[in-house]
């Protein structure tokens, strides 16, 4: 079930949950909950057999798939590629996308999606580190 909901609101932070992994089904969006300004993020749960039910590509946004858990298929540009738990797969926005659960549990994984070429600094470069 989809239980996603802010826990915890302030001007610097937002503390949000989509509830318990484990029984999370269908699809949970996070930007609104925590009024992120540079990218939405989206929780995807798949049943065994099940497959998002069209292909989509993007205008301007890339799209990064971390897979939690279970096992499925994304057909990128009618190429198919398996994903099991740790994986990651980075998507162009150009590129026609589609997912399919093909284990027997549940595929349940993360999408972040952020505008193409639009990250300037990361990491070291933007960290600043306070001790
Ligand atoms: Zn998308």
């Amino acid at each position: 079930m989809n239980q996603a909901k802010v826990l915890q609101s302030t001007p610097g932070y937002s503390v949000a949950t989509v509830g318990n992994l484990a029984t999370f089904e269908g699809k949970a969006f996070i930007k609104e909950l925590v009024g992120s300004t540079s990218m939405e993020v989206s929780f995807g749960s798949l049943a065994p057999g099940q497959a998002v039910p069209f292909f989509h590509k993007h205008k301007q946004n890339e799209e990064l798939y971390i897979v939690l858990s279970g096992e499925g298929v994304f057909i990128l540009d009618g190429t198919e590629v398996n994903v099991t738990s740790g994986s990651t797969v980075r998507i162009a926005p150009s590129v026609s996308r589609c997912t399919r659960c093909v284990g027997n549990v549940p595929l349940v994984y993360i999408c972040i999606q952020a505008k193409e070429g639009s990250l300037e600094q990361y990491t070291m470069t933007d960290g600043i580190i306070e001790q």
